[in-house]
């Protein structure tokens, strides 16, 4: 009777074959768990931080997360998103077939006396992993082929990633050392059952091993002997072997191990990141000096990065320039806590990472949203701006902007008494809401209320409130700058200055929710302050879309515009808010074309985090904003850039000057529209 179909895996091999297989099997083992420690036991030495409740919870949570890596790996690049799900899922199928043979090789057949690997089982078996192996090999194939060719940029390291003691030699020979490593075991192990075939053949259908079985045709066409096949076969089979020993050995040491931190930074990261920043850790900022200074999250982060350059690719500091890179953060600060600095005495900000990097982020969160692994970069470069402002390390513009909001309340330098100045240009009295109850308290900002180029505006949304009959009211003179900037600058102690004199105002109000015109406000008031009377925070486009929706705002006209719209970071990547506006435009009629750059990818203004007040940086590129008009002048037809922030519409106004745009595109904010098509 023919035997039914199974694996033999050490068939005729001398017994030493065996004892050395497992020596070198225990010995990559060993130390592949003596690495991980050596990486993980820093995590056992860094700061507490309130991310592992829950945590059936978080892990249910990250396996969708997995799904949203694989989306922003596919996002703009579909040749990497292919090349990395052949990969991995080939990868995770031959691993888990190894682990079922181990099963079945080292315990069901010497504890039991069977092989649960044998008959139908077995040709399933060794038909899926023919499939794996395909997917790994080709994946790896396209992975190293870009690599050689050079065929996406951001994979390239600049001079903004570069770290103390790191060379970029050495980033380049671990990026491609693991792919050739894992191609070499793939490769191998088909040539293994290529050689298995042709010696023994098989006792089953062809089909089933589809690729050991065409290398088995090939092999038999060289004329091989069979000794000389046996002598192959041993070659091979120890190839393959070391191959994948080696590989599990250099895993905790290679960017390989982005595979455990990676879902651990998945696990542990925080929805909110960067759009609530936590206080911080101690009232002297640390400025990174030593491990005990970051979270245990936050050295998972710096562990789990992959170098991608994902997040490298949308900054806008980098893009137009300046000396920041989000990869290159993370990658200065790994290299610094792998050094000495990792045991204390000097700060990582000012020796590894320069001052000028630290200050040239616009916080537009871009980095964040483009990592596949939720590697959260703002709050580490908030913290060391809380390091360099206690030091008083900052330019003119910003100290000058600091002190103003310290004395005035807004970074005008402007009196308290010129806050509700544009008042004036409304055709009627607005509430006060210090005063009366109102149904909508407007939180109107300082660009809103000061920048003589946004006055206007701000009137005119008053005139659309009023028009369709919204009881609104302001906080007039006593408002304050919602601090959103001056708390991603650093200056926490100023933030909680502003936020509590805010605070302190509207809960002397009454009123059912709050509306504003400034996405930075918005965001703080959303995110940071407290909830008051509900926590309803709207951004005025969204109210307008609300008040459209239920049919108390209607428009008069249709708008024959062709037109384009920026989300602002802190209302869009920030908080979500993509459709309101988007209704409004349709509602109006206006035809409307996005950008290449739109939504979540929208890309920043550079105003943001308080860039708005430093003095201009040395640069090597075009500013944010100037890219920013030219990819909205591109589109065909469209002679407007619509915008919903004061901020947006002051850098962008400049901008089109700047880059000699005038004629061919303005700039409007959305809420001149509504006014038009009312
Ligand atoms: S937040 Fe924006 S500017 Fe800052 S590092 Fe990230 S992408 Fe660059
Ligand atoms: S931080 Fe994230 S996006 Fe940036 S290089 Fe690392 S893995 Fe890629």
């Amino acid at each position: 009777m023919m035997e039914p179909a199974g694996r033999v895996v050490f068939d005729a091999s001398p017994g030493w074959v065996k004892i050395a297989f497992y020596s070198l099997a225990a010995t990559a083992i060993l130390v592949f768990a003596v690495g991980t420690w050596l990486r993980a036991k820093n995590f056992l030495k860094a700061r507490k931080v309130g991310r592992s409740d829950h945590l059936l919870r978080r892990i249910a949570r990250a396996i969708p997360k997995v799904t949203l890596a694989r989306s922003r790996i596919w996002r703009n690049d579909r040749f990497a998103g292919l090349a990395h799900d052949l990969l991995l899922w080939g990868f995770l199928v031959l691993l888990l077939g190894t682990l079922i043979l181990t099963v079945d090789e080292d315990f069901s057949k010497p504890l039991l006396g069977v092989s649960f690997l044998r008959g139908t089982t077995y040709l399933v078996y060794s038909f899926v992993l023919d499939l794996a192996g395909i997917s790994l090999v080709i994946g790896l194939a396209m992975m190293l082929y870009r690599r050689a060719r050079r065929t996406a940029p951001r994979l390239s390291y600049s001079e903004q990633d570069r770290a103390k003691g790191v060379s970029f030699g050495r980033l380049i020979l671990d990026d491609r050392l693991f792919l050739f490593l894992l191609l070499l075991a793939g490769i191998a192990g088909f040539a293994v059952e290529g050689v298995r075939i042709f010696r023994d053949g098989t006792s089953f259908p062809e089909e089933w091993s589809p690729v050991g079985v065409a290398l088995a045709s090939m092999i038999r066409a060289t004329g091989i002997t069979e000794e000389g096949a046996s002598a192959l076969y041993m070659g091979l089979w120890w190839l393959h072997a070391l191959g994948a020993l080696a590989l599990i050995a250099y895993i905790p040491f290679s960017k390989a191990f982005h595979a455990l931190a990676g879902f651990g930074s998945l696990v542990f990261s925080d929805e909110r990141a960067g759009r609530r920043l936590e206080s911080p850790a101690s009232a002297e900022p640390s400025g990174f000096r030593r491990t005990s200074d970051f979270t245990w999250v936050q050295l998972m982060h710096l562990d789990a990065c992959v170098r991608c350059g994902r997040c490298h690719d949308v900054c806008p500091a980098q893009t137009s320039g300046l000396p920041l890179s989000p990869r290159g953060l993370i990658l200065q600060l790994r290299s610094f806590l792998a050094g000495s600095g990792g045991n204390g005495g000097t700060p990582v900000v000012g020796n590894a990472i320069e001052a000028e990097a630290i200050w040239s982020c616009a916080t537009c969160l871009a980095c964040m949203e483009a990592c596949p692994l939720q590697i959260e970069h703002l709050p580490l470069i908030v913290e060391m701006r809380r390091y360099l402002v206690a030091r008083g390390e900052m330019d003119k513009g910003l100290q000058g902007a600091l002190t103003s909001l310290g004395r005035y309340g807004n970074s005008f330098r402007k009196s308290v008494r010129d806050r509700a100045k544009w008042t004036r240009h409304v055709s009627f009295k607005i509430k006060d809401a210090t005063q009366e109850p109102v149904e909508y308290l407007w939180f109107v900002g300082d660009y809103a209320s000061l920048d003589a180029r946004c006055q206007e505006m701000t009137a005119r949304t008053a005139e659309v409130f009023s028009r369709v009959a919204l009881d609104f009211g302001i906080l007039g003179e006593g408002e304050r700058n919602a601090g959103n900037d001056v708390r991603r600058v650093g200056e926490e102690g100023l933030f909680e200055g502003l936020r509590d004199g805010n605070v302190e105002l509207m809960r002397a109000c009454k009123f059912q929710g709050i509306v504003t015109t400034d996405p930075h406000s918005y965001n703080t008031l959303k995110n940071e302050y407290p909830a008051l009377n509900g926590g309803r925070v709207l951004h005025y486009t969204e109210l307008l879309d609300e008040l459209l929706q239920s049919g108390r705002l209607r428009f008069s006209k249709k708008l024959p515009y062709r037109v384009t719209y920026h989300d602002p970071c802190y209302l869009g990547r920030y908080n979500g808010v993509y459709e309101a506006p988007r209704g409004l435009l349709r509602a109006m009629g206006v035809e409307l074309l996005e950008m290449p750059r739109n939504r979540s990818l929208s890309f920043c203004c550079g105003a943001g985090g308080g860039r708005v007040w430093m003095e201009e940086a040395e640069r090597r590129g075009e500013r944010p904003a100037e890219l920013r008009v030219r990819e909205a002048a591109r589109l065909e037809g469209v002679d407007t850039l619509v915008v919903a922030c004061p901020k947006d519409y002051v850098m962008f106004t400049d901008a089109v000057k700047a880059v000699g745009l005038e004629g061919s595109l303005q700039i409007r904010d959305i809420i001149e529209l509504v006014e038009e098509a009312l």
